[in-house]
């Protein structure tokens, strides 16, 4: 499916992505940029470096399935699971609980994922050009998402390391929710709203202030629990 309009303008067709996908696929792909070439679309595989389907690899992503290897670092495939199964619990918006699998699997549009599939020359973050554009950089490391954390009230009862991958913190965080209720809610709602922030500042947006994001994320998760209960 052809989205991109190769015209004078090179531009991303908005109607058209609005019509074929979701509001937070929608703004994640407007943030991709543009070659400045006139390239056709192409279909990329995502489970293999050259973006090729083969039946082999495939067959592994099967087996990772039912092994649960996609998971992070967790211990083992039952720990995994056991994980899964509190996130998809958790009293969260589907969208926002979907964006946590995606981040989860590390499958969401970040500059090093799109790197990794030659979609950018490089992972090079757009916003600090200090480092490569992992999803923990956009979620935590980045000074706009650093600005939300200051501005958070909840203090995380550990350091998140430079090496963690999403699934990691949210693996720490389901440990402390005995300590402090809706902690894990809280977070991953906090996350969503740097990732959407993120994707809006790429496609050309003002953006939001750490603040507001904080209060958006904390109505989400009140909200949520006051009407779906
Ligand atoms: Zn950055």
């Amino acid at each position: 499916m052809k989205v991109m309009e190769n015209g004078a303008s090179n531009e991303w067709d908005i109607d058209k992505l609005g019509q074929w996908f979701l509001l937070d696929d929608k703004d994640a792909i407007l943030g991709i940029p543009l070659s400045s070439t006139s390239t056709s679309d192409r279909l990329v595989w995502a489970e293999n470096k050259s973006g090729k389907f083969t039946v082999k690899s495939a067959y592994t992503l099967v087996l990772d399935e039912q092994k649960g290897s996609g998971l992070g670092h967790c211990s083992n495939g039952m720990a995994r699971r056991k994980l899964w199964k509190a996130i998809w619990k958790l009293h969260l918006l589907q969208k926002i609980k979907l964006f946590a699998w995606k981040a989860g699997r590390d499958i969401l549009a970040s500059k090093e994922n799109l790197a990794k599939r030659k979609i950018t020359p490089d992972g090079v973050c757009e916003f600090c050009g200090d480092a490569v554009e992992t999803i923990g950089h956009t979620l935590w490391f980045c000074d706009h998402a650093k600005e939300v954390w200051r501005n958070s009230k909840f203090a995380l009862p550990f350091e998140i390391s430079a090496t963690w991958k999403f699934l990691d913190v949210l693996k720490a965080l389901l440990r402390c929710e005995h300590l402090r209720p809706r902690l894990l809610e809280l977070f991953i709602a906090t996350c969503w709203g740097i990732w959407k922030n993120r994707n809006e500042l790429r496609a050309g947006g003002k953006g939001k202030a750490g603040r507001s994001i904080l209060r958006n994320a904390s109505l989400l998760v009140e909200e949520y629990r006051m009407f779906k209960i």
